[in-house]
């Protein structure tokens, strides 16, 4: 099976001055460094990881709404990474994204009507009357009147923001859409009313999620496949169930542990890691999680581990899984 998205070797280093000394410390800090992934129609992946992990920067990057510093993106098997943004731009409407604060993204001086239809006219629907009647249908299935669509964004509770952002991104009928924390602004309540929402708007019209989160419990429900991310780079990527059940990575072991156990028969045992994060602009060398990690070996200091294919549909980046050299498939 084709992906409809394909990630591959993809980095976005930042330069950024350092410390006290201004331009004459200059540093590199390599958000996302070296992304490989694949994204399959109408699936929903996730990429989870702690704050500053490089997710939402690879989101960005997905949509071009970032330049790569290299690697490729590529969508129905083109390479979206190095168009111009004048070819780029026909091609948007197929990738929209839904932000994590709806209020933010929603220019507060234009009528909710406005703010739907703004896409329309962007991507050239000239006809005024199509529009209005797109608009309205889209309105109906996000779950908003007629008569809400005269209104201004603050006349709306957080969770109907959402709604509003939703049905922006979705008036043009795009193929995928990426979701950079699409709930965690709301209460836990209104939370599950958007996910059923998007999960509603996933089947009716085939879409595609790329789904970012570092709220482990609400990916748990609602994605298919996971990628864990730890500064700037895959460690694991693994469907659902067995990335809950257990992962492999001893980063998203870690990580994992936190979320009580699908089977409760099979109690998992929280590991707390020491140490912080490390600095994205200095960070470890080899396995760049060897100084917080319990299961380090001699060769994780000086060697970096590629994502491998270490069972079926799972690639990992561990040294652990790599006993015999080669003996894997590698990603690519
Ligand atoms: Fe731990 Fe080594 Fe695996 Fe890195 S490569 S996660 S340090 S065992
Ligand atoms: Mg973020």
């Amino acid at each position: 099976k084709e992906p409809l998205l394909e990630i591959k070797n993809l980095q976005k280093h930042f330069v950024v001055k350092g410390g006290l000394f201004g331009r004459k410390n200059l540093q590199t800090v390599k958000a996302v460094d070296d992304v490989s992934f694949k994204v399959y129609q109408g699936e929903t992946f996730g990429i989870v990881g702690e704050s500053g992990c490089g997710k939402s920067t690879t989101g960005r990057l997905l949509l071009k709404l970032l330049e790569p510093t290299s690697g490729e993106v590529l969508f129905e098997g083109k390479d979206i990474a190095h168009l111009s943004q004048k070819e780029m731009r026909l091609l948007r409407k197929d990738l929209q994204i839904v932000f994590q604060d709806p209020f933010a993204s929603l220019n507060p001086r234009m009528k909710v009507f406005e703010i739907i239809e703004e896409p329309l006219i962007n991507f050239g629907y000239s006809d005024k009357k199509e529009r209005s009647e797109i608009v309205h249908e889209i309105a109906s299935k996000v779950g908003l009147s007629a008569n809400q669509l005269k209104r201004f964004p603050h006349e709306f509770s957080g969770g109907q923001r959402q709604r509003i952002g939703i049905a922006r991104a979705l008036v043009t009928k795009p193929k995928i859409i990426i979701a950079d924390e699409p709930v965690s602004a709301l209460d836990v309540s209104i939370q599950s009313q958007v996910l059923n929402l998007l999960k509603d708007l996933q089947k009716e019209f085939g879409l595609t999620y790329v789904f970012i989160s570092h709220d482990l419990s609400v990916v748990k429900h609602f994605c298919d496949r996971i990628g864990v991310m730890y500064l700037g780079k895959v460690v694991e990527i693994a469907d659902r169930e067995n990335l809950y059940t257990e992962a492999l990575h001893p980063y998203a072991k870690a990580l994992l542990s936190a979320v009580p156990s699908p089977h409760p028969s099979k109690k998992k045992e929280r590991i707390i890691l020491s140490g912080d994060v490390p600095s994205p602009s200095n960070p470890p060398s080899g396995c760049t999680f060897h100084p917080r990690c319990p299961y380090k070996m001699d060769i994780c200091s000086t060697i970096k581990p590629e994502l491998r294919e270490v069972r079926p549909n799972r690639y990992v980046s561990c040294h652990l899984y790599n006993e015999v050299p080669d003996s894997g498939v590698t990603y690519e």
